[in-house]
């Protein structure tokens, strides 16, 4: 079983990291069924940070059957809800204690920057854990009723094993948003990070255990999506799935619930979200949301602001000053103390937001700013902007996941919402005007899960998030996420013992 002992020496942190990286099933870390591992690639400069134990299928049904035992045993209906709020918000405080650690893994791991990863991946991960602590005891039915002669209420039962996958954007983030409702309504997890950013997890498998979950309530498997991730799809005995990723590989998790068990499915995917500027908006503010909507970690942001709309009026004035602002991004270590972006997750990451570039180009977009690499070693890329962009280019159609920007002009309302909704995507959207009836009323019309008006990327734990059409199915956050982690069971009592 391999442990993985890191000096961190840098200005933004210093500190030194040790936590086992195995297979985290029963609550031990053990070493996979096949005994072998998977490198972890540094993205600032394409080096071995660690290796970690590689999870395979037998391992994922080792860990179903140890959070089967959990859930009927020490967790399920046999762990009261102020228990389970107890553990979670000892989760929570360890998370805030290690906050630091946490956020310095994240970096590292992933290329993110250090102070973006501590003020929201870390401490928006710590509130999601907390929020959900304060559900655990507030899970009920209602009595509803029928006739005098009767008694019928429903309980909102806990699933039992779930299944969980994430993506490497937001590795801890998206863990939070994944194991809070799951815990809080009494299901047992199988959780599968991904193969590109399994640090955190792990340092949380550490924490979970701290905290005093019994062993098997959480089991935190490190493989590969065709291994481990499809065995978690297929399997007969977990009866619901909750993935975050690509709608390519949504897509394959749904077919794969459909063929097997009929699990019931959540997905969180990808977008191509619409960041409208109209004239009468405050241009500065909406410069700045519009850059950190698309440049914001490093561009692999699901919720991406990627296609920018400006209104004619404005637009020659926006795009200089959104230029300006892009340029100034300091592209770099993610340890830099004033670092705004860091590399890309991996080279193939890199090359495939360098691909599409290339796309743009020969498409006949102009790059207008960026487009190359930073730097030799690692995987950096200009902040990027493309203009002269048809709706039917590839980088308007699809989505990059990297600091892309593509600008497109309109001229009214009409225009714009028309443009905005021709797409397969419907995750989020951003008005800006100061307007507030036309920001409202322009809101209301965009396909998309989530609405800014004069702001971006604003997520908050009580809130829920999801895709309309090819974004994904279900919401996570907020009370609307407690439903997909539980059974609705309707009882009938007769209370006059006659038929
Ligand atoms: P991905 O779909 O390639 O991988 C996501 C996870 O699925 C990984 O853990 C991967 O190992 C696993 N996986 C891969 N193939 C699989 C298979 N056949 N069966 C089961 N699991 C499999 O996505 P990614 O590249 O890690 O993440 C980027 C994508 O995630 C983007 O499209 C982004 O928009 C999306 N995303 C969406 C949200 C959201 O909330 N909507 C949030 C973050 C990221």
């Amino acid at each position: 079983m391999t442990t993985y002992v890191h000096q961190f020496d840098t200005l933004a942190y210093k500190g030194k990291v040790n936590f086992p990286t195995g297979v985290f099933i029963d609550g031990e870390f053990i070493d996979g069924a096949h005994k072998t591992t998977i490198e972890v690639i540094n993205p600032t400069n394409g080096q071995l940070i660690t290796k970690v134990s590689e999870a395979t299928a037998a391992d994922v049904d080792t860990a179903v059957h140890a959070a089967e035992k959990a859930f009927a045993t020490t967790w399920g209906l046999n762990a009261a809800g102020a228990r389970r709020a107890e553990l979670l918000w000892k989760l929570g405080q360890l998370m805030e204690t290690n906050l630091e650690e946490l956020a310095a893994i994240e970096a590292l791991d992933n290329g993110k920057t250090f102070n973006w990863a501590k003020l929201v991946d870390v401490a928006f991960a710590t509130q999601t854990i907390k929020y959900y602590a304060g559900w655990a005891d507030k899970i009920q039915g209602k009595v509803i009723e029928t006739d005098e002669s009767k008694l019928t209420y429903t309980r909102h039962e806990p699933i039992g094993v779930v299944g969980q996958i994430i993506p490497w954007n937001f590795p801890l983030l998206m863990m939070a948003w994944k194991i809070g409702p799951a815990l809080a309504t009494g299901n047992t997890i199988v959780l599968k990070p991904s193969e590109f950013t399994p640090l955190t997890a792990l340092r949380m498998g550490s924490l979970i255990r701290e905290a005093g979950f019994p062993p098997g309530v959480v089991n935190i498997l490190v493989g590969y999506g065709s291994t481990v991730g499809a065995a978690i799809a297929a399997h007969m005995d977990i009866h619901k799935i909750a993935f975050t990723g690509s709608t390519l590989v949504g897509r394959k998790i749904m077919e794969t619930a459909a063929k097997t068990n009929l699990k019931t499915v959540t997905l969180e995917l990808g977008g191509k979200s619409p960041n409208i500027i109209f004239d009468d908006a405050d241009i500065d503010q909406a410069v700045n949301w519009a850059a950190h909507g698309i440049f914001w970690n490093q561009g692999q942001a699901c919720s991406a602001g990627s296609r920018i709309y400006i209104q004619e009026g404005v637009y020659d004035k926006f795009l200089a000053a959104f230029t300006a602002r892009a340029k100034a991004i300091k592209v770099g270590d993610p340890f830099g103390v004033d670092t705004d972006q860091g590399p890309q997750v991996s080279q193939q990451q890199y090359d495939r937001v360098m691909s599409y570039i290339d796309s743009g180009r020969q498409e006949g977009a102009t790059c207008h700013a960026g487009g190359k690499r930073v730097g030799t070693a690692g995987y950096f890329i200009e902040p990027t902007i493309f203009t002269d962009c048809k709706a039917d280019m590839t980088i308007v159609r699809e989505e990059i996941f990297g600091p892309v920007a593509v600008i497109v002009k309109f001229k009214d309302e009409d225009d714009v919402v028309r443009q905005a909704n021709d797409s397969v995507y419907g995750l989020a959207a951003a008005v800006f005007s100061k307007d507030i009836t036309r920001a409202l009323e322009t809101a209301h019309r965009l396909q998309a899960g989530t609405t800014w008006v004069n702001c971006v990327n604003q997520l908050h734990a009580q809130v829920p998030f999801g895709g309309f059409k090819q974004s994904g199915i279900g919401r996570e956050l907020g009370e609307y996420a407690l439903a997909n982690y539980t059974n609705t069971k309707a009882v009938h009592v007769n209370l006059r013992h006659t038929m």
